[in-house]
């Protein structure tokens, strides 16, 4: 590499990396100039790209031209103010600082051993989240549990079953692996289905129980409780629940005191699923949503969704950490620490905790640096304030849906989310036409992205606040062309 750009010259790093740094500076404060939902065709780069990577080095500028003509017009803006889609994948400096600190490090920590600090600060950095939480004591570090930073909600649900399907079945036996039932709400992320698949669990025995606009799309205790007795009466076995608190659609929140006596009653393991609420809760007056997970055996939620904390930040809890590494441990030879003095066979031992049998792959990244960094740059009191701003933003954005007689609030606002739709002037048929076209016009004027769902059968518009740069101008703004473009559809029928 004579000239070039080498693999590790600390002093091509820092231009280089200053570079990088101006550009994506430069790129957050121009982020409003680009239309938020990405205009390309599928298969736009591939025509314009070369067919094959170079074999002489190309510049950096060269590089940084490309970034601007061809990446960017295929990125969706997450970070954009007038970001309102889906849930919130919060960025900040702090959490970008951590990021580049995990990548300059670059440590591979799934042992103690493979980096001390790796898996201390993660122990450390959880406990802090688990108290911000006011999460039962059995979820720290110090007792039988202690919280482990798995890349997604996804994999958090997966590693939990798991458990709880191997801690049933050395009680019941290997064959009855066919006759377990897990249950949720039909409003339930698709993660536990996967899990499902995944862990072998009969794909007829995922109990997806039906929920209403009446209970505000929450998992009736009666419907669970009517379910696990017919299961218990066709000789199946119930093993596991899986509340949520904030549903992927509307926000809904399961009543866990409720649910968890029932699973508590059936020795099932009860698992919250708190991706997106999850940070809502680190404030006093929002706290009263997780009131129950006392009962629960395991509670995540996604620092990266809403917490400031860059993509990817699942944090997991568990009570009984040994549920997990049953199920989760290997202890190849290669692994281990034989040669080295007795002081560093401390995983052998149990003296320490080996992340690698808390997940699913071994190799696992610096991820706690990140999260510590939130928490000490912006502090508990600066967290809170930013949950309360958009929640403010969010419940301002309802008032104007509310003002406004050709729209409707769909379902009660919880959160930084809200539900809404165009009435319907005929049938819901024609509504769900509607709000399909309003939201393909609004999305289409690059202005702002809100995304959709489907409650009872009706098409709904769903507005999430939650990026870190939006404030109640884009709120308003976004209003506007909602407003406008409603006005327009509604003039052409
Ligand atoms: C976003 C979300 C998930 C999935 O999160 P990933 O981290 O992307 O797997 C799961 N459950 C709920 C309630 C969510 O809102």
């Amino acid at each position: 590499m004579e000239g070039g750009l080498k693999p590790m010259d600390a002093e091509q790093l820092r231009e280089y990396g200053h570079k990088m740094v101006d550009f994506i500076a430069d790129y957050y404060k121009s982020i409003e100039n680009f239309p938020v939902l990405s205009e390309v065709e599928p298969g736009y780069l591939h025509k314009l790209l070369p067919d094959s990577a170079p074999s002489h080095p190309e510049s950096l500028q060269h590089i940084f031209d490309d970034i601007q003509t061809k990446i960017l017009p295929g990125v969706t803006h997450w970070q954009s103010p007038n970001y309102f889609a889906y849930y919130p994948s919060n960025s900040s400096i702090a959490g970008f600082l951590g990021e580049m600190l995990s990548a300059g490090l670059n440590i591979v920590g799934f042992s103690w051993i493979t980096s001390p600090a790796a898996t201390e600060l993660e122990i450390v950095v959880l406990d802090w989240l688990a108290k911000i939480l006011n999460l039962p004591n059995e979820f720290l570090s110090a007792g039988q549990g202690g919280g482990v930073i798995q890349g997604t909600a996804s994999e958090a649900v997966l590693v939990v079953l798991l458990a709880a399907r191997d801690k049933v079945l050395i009680k019941v036996g290997k064959n009855a692996l066919e006759k377990l039932v897990v249950y949720a709400s039909d409003q339930t992320h698709s993660a536990l289905q996967k899990a499902c698949q995944i862990g072998g669990i009969h794909p007829e025995n995922c109990r997806l129980l039906s929920t209403d606009a009446s209970a505000d799309y929450a998992l009736s205790p009666a419907v669970l409780g009517e379910a696990i007795s017919n299961d218990v009466a066709n000789d199946l076995i119930p093993f596991m629940l899986c509340a949520t608190v904030g549903t992927t659609s509307s926000t809904a929140v399961d009543p866990l005191p409720a649910l968890g006596k029932i699973a508590k009653s059936h020795g099932m393991w009860f698992h919250i699923d708190a991706a997106y609420a999850g940070s809502a809760c680190i404030c006093p007056e929002y706290r009263h949503y997780i009131n129950g997970v006392e009962e629960a055996d395991s509670f995540n939620m996604n620092a990266h969704k809403w917490l400031l904390t860059n993509f990817d930040c699942s944090a997991l809890w568990i009570k009984d950490r040994s549920a997990l590494i049953q199920s989760l441990s290997t202890n190849p030879e290669f692994l281990k620490n034989k040669k080295l003095p007795l002081m560093l066979q401390a995983s052998q031992a149990n003296l320490v905790v080996d992340f690698k049998d808390w997940q699913i792959p071994l190799g696992r990244r610096f991820r706690s640096l990140k999260l510590w960094m939130v928490l000490r740059l912006y502090g508990l009191e600066n967290l809170q304030g930013y949950i309360r701003n958009h929640i403010k933003l969010a419940k301002h954005f309802e008032e104007l849906v509310s003002q406004d007689p050709r729209f409707e609030v769909v379902t009660p606002r919880k959160f930084s989310l809200v539900c809404f739709r165009l009435l319907p002037h005929n049938d819901e048929a024609c509504a769900s036409k509607l709000n399909h076209d309003l939201l393909d016009i609004v999305n289409s004027t690059g202005k702002v992205y809100i995304s959709h769902t489907v409650l009872s059968g009706k098409y709904v518009l769903r507005f999430a606040v939650g990026a870190p740069l939006t404030e109640e101008r884009h709120v308003n703004a976004a209003w506007d062309v909602l407003q406008e473009k409603a006005s327009t559809l509604l003039g052409s029928m």
